[in-house]
């Protein structure tokens, strides 16, 4: 059998945030279960933010009530959450969430817009959120999302210097995984290079992770450059779900059945059935009345098409 790479789906929570139509609850529920049963087996199930301001993402509670009550069965499946803040920690902490993901950016001004916080800021009440959950005793994996490390809407290009002195700053609080995030889709492969040699110096294979936006088209040749180099954690979303907010026409995040497609067909193993995911995939896009779907989807979707005629 191949190397393993994980596959962190994204869909249910980066995804749906990002698309124009809301989901019902049920539908969200669905979305989750399909996944699962194509054989994912970590995914980003909602978030705790103030649904006020992100209403796409409320009753995030519910789905671990859900999770709790029998509804939904993800098995052995890892669940994480978004929490923006403390008082999303406390929320979370309620529902029950055990794998909680941190978001701070590259640079201030992506920072202060998302989460209204400097970098430095966001790393303190980082490291405040880890103590707390220390304190409580059970068992906790934590990520960091690090936004705009390749280009930023506010500040134009970034550094790979930048981004190194963030997940410095990250590592000293001491989170087990840190995702390297392109948000606006601008990373090209040498890029990838620049960046990600000493970022895997600095964290190691098993707590780099990488997150690509394919708004320019090239998430998946970034992705495959972040393979070679070492790389073996991705993010991506089922049926490439999460427009872009700084280009509302361009593609979302990079599609997991592209992504999954090019890993087995190179020999890596990813675990998942891609049959199934692009049934979760077809599922998800006609609930969202999505007609822009990924070039596997859209490929798994006209050959489906042509063997009914
Ligand atoms: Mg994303």
């Amino acid at each position: 059998m191949g190397e393993h790479i994980r596959i962190i789906e994204v869909g249910p929570r980066d995804g749906l945030q990002n698309e124009p139509a809301q989901v019902p609850f049920e539908d969200r529920l669905r979305f989750i279960r399909d996944l699962v049963a194509s054989g994912i087996r970590e995914l980003e199930i909602g978030s705790f933010v103030r649904p006020d301001r992100v209403p796409r993402m409320a009753d995030t509670d519910k789905i671990y009530d859900s999770m709790r009550t029998g509804g939904l069965d993800i098995g052995d499946a890892k669940a994480w959450s978004l929490v923006p803040n403390r008082s999303g920690l406390d929320r979370a902490v309620a529902a029950g969430a055990k794998n909680v993901a941190l978001f701070t950016a590259a640079t201030d001004s992506f920072a202060r817009a998302n989460i209204g916080m400097s970098i430095e800021h966001s790393i303190k009440e980082f490291d405040g959120i880890l103590q707390q959950l220390r304190r409580s005793g059970s068992d906790f994996r934590v990520r960091g999302y690090v936004a705009v490390c390749f280009g930023c809407p506010f500040e134009g290009k970034v550094r790979p210097e930048q981004v190194l002195r963030v997940i410095e700053g990250l590592l000293k609080i001491g989170l087990d995984e840190i995702s390297i995030c392109d948000t606006i889709g601008v990373a090209t492969p040498g890029q990838v290079d620049q960046l990600v040699v000493p970022a895997l110096k600095l964290l190691g294979k098993t707590s780099l992770a990488n997150h690509f936006h394919d708004t320019r088209g090239t998430a998946l040749a970034n992705a495959l450059r972040a393979v070679e180099l070492g790389v073996r954690a991705l993010d991506s979303s089922a049926g490439g779900l999460g427009g872009c907010p700084f280009a509302p026409e361009a593609g979302g995040n990079l599609a997991t059945e592209d992504l999954v497609y090019m890993l087995e067909g190179m020999g890596f193993e990813t675990g998942i059935r891609l049959d199934r995911l692009c049934e979760a995939g077809l599922r998800i896009s006609r609930k969202l009345k999505k007609r822009q779907l990924s070039k596997y989807l859209q490929a798994h979707h006209s050959e489906c098409q042509t063997t009914r005629r």
